[in-house]
């Protein structure tokens, strides 16, 4: 029998339009004639199973993701009536039997986190990518950098900050963030401000002038209550590496992040908006020595941050060539024109199969639990 791959998508999260793009990649990847795709829908409301076929279409039909539609086959879909009468989408000829295995392709809050892995716990179906813990560390860039730097894994300087100590005294907390600012730098060096807890760039702010620094803290606290300062590395190099794997993970060859914009910031505009924000060069033009090291510190970063299955971690390379951990993505983007997918493919792992390997993964570690 075929095995039945429930394929989670949407949420609730600044990301949803990238994990509808991300979703139809994985139906598209999937051999047919051993999985059966099974779509489930979350809404931007927080739905579930309540999809009509414009939610996964929506996104082919939104001009701002063009960009990324370009690259993206239609895949026709049936919509039929669900158990209790609502609307539910499959593939044609699908069945509703139960499912074997979820791969969850959410990205941020709630579907990247631990949320949805938990309840897929208590469910007891196996999944893809992280557990719980992975999920909520990887997700945080507090509590990652805490454990990145237990592990001695380089990482950028850094505050957190607490909106209740914002609202306490926001003189003191403008002062520590301040003091981030490069110091081998003229004048003023840039400094991040970010969410806690979010991706795709959604709230980040570069920060180039003492006077920005309370507007794009609000800014920050609009989409948490928890955010990251860091200092801001100028001229950096951002490299990627997609891991692979539970108990021995691999690493593929890294790849880097050309940003088109002046200021070299990786914006959500730069990610997926505007045609000329950023290019890929795989693989990263890096020495044979550096390749090595981006590899070593990735597979360190993965276990240090309890990921499992699969992973992006990203890299900042400075200019004198030192390199840090920025973060890690449990569940990274899987669009066509998307980092995790393509390096494997140059590592010599296609779309299909690295479905199949995530998929195995899976299912290996719900045994191990069963
Ligand atoms: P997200 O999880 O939203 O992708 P990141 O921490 O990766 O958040 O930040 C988004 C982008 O902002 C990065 O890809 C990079 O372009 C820029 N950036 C973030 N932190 C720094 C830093 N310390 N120095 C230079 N650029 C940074
Ligand atoms: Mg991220
Ligand atoms: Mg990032």
């Amino acid at each position: 029998a075929k095995v039945r791959v429930a394929v989670l998508f949407g949420g609730r999260s600044a990301e949803h339009e990238i994990s509808l793009l991300s979703a139809r990649f994985v139906v598209e990847a999937l051999d047919r004639d051993r999985f059966e795709p099974v779509l489930i829908g979350i809404d931007k409301s927080g739905r579930w199973l309540l999809q009509e076929e414009a939610l996964l279409l929506s996104a082919a039909r939104d001009p701002r993701l063009a960009r990324l539609n370009e690259a993206m086959p239609e895949i026709a879909l049936d919509a039929h009536p669900g158990p209790a009468g609502e609307a539910m989408l499959t593939v044609p000829g699908g069945s509703r039997s139960p499912i074997d295995v979820v791969f969850p392709v959410l990205h941020g809050p709630t579907g990247e986190d631990g949320c949805v892995q938990g309840l897929l716990e208590l469910a007891g179906v196996p999944y893809v990518g992280s557990g719980v813990l992975g999920s909520a560390v990887g997700m945080d860039k507090d509590v990652m950098k805490r454990l990145l730097r237990e592990a001695e894994i380089p990482i950028v300087p850094h505050v957190t900050l607490r909106r209740a100590a914002w609202d306490r005294d926001r003189g003191a907390c403008i002062e520590q963030i301040a003091a981030l600012s490069a110091p081998g730098s003229a004048g003023f060096g840039p400094i991040f401000v970010k969410p806690a807890n979010l991706g795709s760039s959604v709230g980040v702010r570069r920060v180039k002038a003492r006077s920005e620094i309370e507007a794009a803290v609000e800014h920050a606290f609009e989409f948490d209550l928890k955010i990251v300062c860091e200092q801001g590395i100028e001229g950096v190099r951002e490299i990627e590496c997609s891991v692979l794997g539970d108990d021995d993970p691999i690493a593929s060859v890294p790849g880097e992040i050309v940003v088109g914009h002046a200021d070299g910031f990786y914006s959500y505009a730069a990610k997926y908006i505007d045609a000329d924000g950023a290019t890929i060069r795989i693989p990263a033009d890096l020495s044979p020595a550096e390749a090595n090291a981006v590899q070593l510190v990735a597979l360190r970063a993965f276990r240090a941050l309890e990921a499992s299955g699969m992973a992006r971690v990203d890299l900042f390379l400075s200019p004198d060539r030192a390199l840090y951990v920025n973060e890690i993505n449990t569940i990274p983007g899987f669009t066509a024109i998307s980092m995790y997918p393509k390096l494997w493919e140059a590592s010599g792992i296609p779309a299909r199969e690295l479905i199949e390997r995530l998929i195995a993964l899976a299912l290996e570690r719900g045994a191990r639990k069963a």
